[in-house]
């Protein structure tokens, strides 16, 4: 834990908005995490779309899940087992929801704060043993998973609430620089919605032409529905 800071917001909130409630805690990175961020941030990786791929099974995941639960314990949601992306090209935002399964507190600093994940485990390990030099297949081979999302963001919010009765809502968010604060939040739908910022030159990741043909390359086995833009791809 870095420092506490009071959050105050001056935005008023559209009715579906989130909004901060709580107050911000600030947490470093794993020195691991740093290093991974900083090779996917600064990859000349050219298939950044794969960012794309990895939400689209993070959430399908989710998804799944959520199904399991349910067919065993009572869960706080009631939401249709379906993926929904959407793209705001004047704000430079991709935003992928899902009403899936959903993350406590606990799980959010475990599974983003971490890489605790066998993936990237292997992806350091490999960087390791063959150099930095072929860091861009590596990427490639074993993908980054979540982390991806670097490749084309500068700031990251995810909002989550888990499907486990009486969790609260949360706002995890970062820049990639080391840190990333979580707050408790209102408004927040059982699930996960990620909210990336695009970088200028990755602008073309909130057109929807081009993320329509990337959900049709990757994704066509997915086992939900994904709505772009509220049309089913
Ligand atoms: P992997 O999918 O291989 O486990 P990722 O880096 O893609 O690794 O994701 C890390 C972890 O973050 C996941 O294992 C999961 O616990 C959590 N996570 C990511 N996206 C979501 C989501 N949409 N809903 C719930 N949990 C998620
Ligand atoms: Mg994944």
């Amino acid at each position: 834990l870095w420092h506490q800071v009071a959050l105050y917001s001056t935005d008023t909130p559209s009715k579906d908005e989130e909004v901060v409630t709580g107050e911000e805690q600030v947490y470093e990175f794993k020195t691991e995490t740093k290093r991974l961020l900083d090779i996917v941030a600064n990859s000349l990786y050219s298939e950044k779309e794969i960012f794309v791929r990895e939400l689209i099974s993070n959430a399908a995941d989710a998804l799944e899940k959520l199904r399991h639960l349910q067919a065993t314990e009572t869960t706080e949601t009631d939401k249709p087992l379906e993926i929904r992306i959407s793209l705001d090209q004047d704000k430079r935002q991709f935003v992928i929801q899902d009403h899936g399964i959903g993350m406590t507190l606990e799980e959010l600093n475990d599974n983003l704060g971490t890489i605790a994940r066998s993936g990237s485990k292997s992806f350091l390990d490999k960087l390791e043993k063959d150099g930095s030099g072929s860091r861009e297949n590596i990427i490639g081979q074993f993908g980054v998973g979540f982390y991806s999302t670097f490749m084309v963001g500068d700031r990251i919010k995810v909002y989550t609430k888990s499907a486990k009765p009486g969790s609260k809502g949360y706002c995890w968010t970062t820049d990639g620089q080391g840190a990333y604060s979580v707050a408790e939040a209102d408004n927040v739908a059982v699930g996960t919605k990620i909210v990336i910022e695009l970088r200028e030159d990755c602008k073309n990741f909130a057109s929807q032409l081009d993320i329509d043909a990337i959900i049709k390359k990757y994704s066509n086995f997915v086992g939900f529905p994904i709505y772009l833009n509220d049309t089913e791809v």
